[in-house]
């Protein structure tokens, strides 16, 4: 990856990391963060069970499977950035939460959808 250190990729103490991310996700999220042109700050990408039920995520989230991040992100501009280089890179389902944006590529999951938190 070009933009992105393994060392942002973890979850908790449980020692789940980078290993676990899906390699294709990860070469997608690589090239929407060139295509942005913005950085993108890592707030959640794989999870453990535990973990994920902390963090609220739903029993099917992406996350378990090392096939969604979340995104720091409070400006409607970088917003706007990061959406757009994701979508260029080939995303296409989004979360949008009050200060940060979730993506995922699940294949199993409906495509072309943005949801609210
Ligand atoms: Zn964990």
């Amino acid at each position: 990856m070009n933009h992105f250190d393994e060392s942002e990729f973890k979850c908790c103490a449980c020692g789940l990391d980078f290993e676990e991310m899906d390699p294709d996700f990860l070469r997608k999220l690589d090239l929407a963060r060139e295509y942005a042109g913005v950085p993108f700050k890592i707030n959640s990408s794989i999870r453990c069970k535990e973990h994920n039920k902390e963090a609220g995520g739903s029993k099917t989230s992406s996350h378990l499977e090392g096939l969604a991040v979340d995104i720091a992100c409070t400006s409607s501009y970088f917003r706007y950035k990061i959406i757009k280089g994701l979508m260029m890179a080939g995303f296409n389902r989004f979360g949008v939460g009050m200060d940060f944006l979730h993506a995922d590529c699940d294949p199993d999951k409906a495509k072309e959808l943005i949801w609210t938190y």
